[in-house]
């Protein structure tokens, strides 16, 4: 039975993204490939170098394009929101656009 996760190039990155251990990280909301600390450690500090990755570092696949730029445009555009990180603005923020509905709904 194939029980891997559709979102993901390969199973390997499937597992990573969830390893609080590995740097890899993905942001489902805005469809976001980084790497940075481990997250097991990013609770400790605040601020850590954070990395944009293009390609799958195990499969080689190249990832889809991150979708920052559309969901900010479809947050003003549609809700009225300008700032998704004010904390104000940020409750007004439709639940789809805190994991990644909006942006499958949407077919991006
Ligand atoms: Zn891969």
């Amino acid at each position: 039975m194939d029980t891997m996760n559709k979102d993901f190039c390969c199973d390997a990155m499937n597992l990573w993204v969830q390893d609080r251990d590995c740097p890899f990280m993905y942001n489902a909301y805005d469809r976001y490939y980084t790497m940075s600390a481990p997250k097991s450690l990013m609770k400790k500090n605040v601020v850590w170098p954070c990395y944009k990755v293009h390609f799958c570092p195990f499969c080689g696949t190249k990832l889809p394009k991150n979708l920052v730029d559309e969901r900010f445009e479809i947050l003003e555009k549609e809700y009225g929101i300008t700032d998704p990180y004010d904390t104000k603005q940020k409750k007004r923020i439709p639940a789809e656009f805190m994991t990644d509905e909006w942006w499958k709904k949407r077919g991006l």
